[in-house]
């Protein structure tokens, strides 16, 4: 069996808030699917260990933030590569809430919906959450961000939560590596599996297009785990 098949699946990506009690958490998801129209349900799939799949289960709500092409890696990893158990996701992040109280990301989304959730299916590591949806607004024009182009353009890594996470970083890199033809090496992020490709640059944190790695400043950390540059290794 050939996993990488499941990389040709298309996704978004999206921000999922959740509330238990005054608490409120978030994370990434790629897995949100209209499932019907009359009423509105959506399902999204959750990884049992996230603090959000508790918040879920206890609060009976979820909200859903469509991402933009240009959301940052910055707001991706904080979202998507730290545990609400240990830091506030929402430190300098731009939101607001529902009426219920369920957050929303207003920096970089596109439109939010909550829904209520009526059913849910045990898939193993996962729980697949089925929601009616109780509000739904647009918040600006723009592109949404799909899973590929995270992947391919903004050269992003799957947290080993998500659903679509496949084990080794390493078949991630070689698929990487074969599409790699430039003079000045790349560097991996042996956390994430984010790739500093110097022709690009990272210009979310001002570094200009055509700095090599070691170029860059002492202080710079990876755009999407947070981890510094000690944690990188050169692209295979
Ligand atoms: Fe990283």
């Amino acid at each position: 069996m050939d996993a990488t098949v499941m990389y040709k699946i298309t996704y978004g990506l999206y921000i999922i808030g959740a509330k238990k009690g005054d608490r409120i958490n978030a994370q990434i998801a790629n897995t949100v699917v209209q499932i019907s129209n009359d009423p509105i349900t959506v399902a999204i799939s959750i990884n049992k260990q996230n603090l959000t799949h508790d918040y879920i289960l206890s609060g009976g709500y979820f909200t859903v933030s469509i991402l933009d092409q240009n959301a940052p890696l910055s707001l991706i990893g904080q979202f998507g590569f730290k545990s609400g158990r240990e830091t506030d996701k929402f430190t300098g992040v731009n939101y607001s809430t529902t009426a219920n109280g369920l957050p929303y990301i207003t920096e970089h989304s596109l439109a939010y919906m909550e829904a209520k959730v009526i059913d849910r299916l045990d898939a193993g590591t996962h729980t697949i959450f089925l929601g009616q949806v109780t509000a739904a607004e647009n918040l600006k024009a723009g592109e949404p961000m799909t899973y590929a182009y995270y992947r391919q353009i903004k050269k992003g890594g799957t947290p080993p939560a998500a659903p679509t996470y496949q084990g080794t970083q390493k078949e991630v890199k070689a698929e990487r590596a074969e599409k790699a033809d430039q003079k000045m090496d790349k560097y991996v992020c042996k956390l994430c599996g984010y790739v500093y490709d110097p022709e690009k640059g990272d210009p979310d944190n001002n570094i200009a297009p055509g700095t090599p790695f070691a170029d860059l400043p002492d202080d710079w950390v990876c755009p999407v785990c947070g981890v510094g540059k000690d944690q990188f290794e050169k692209e295979s």
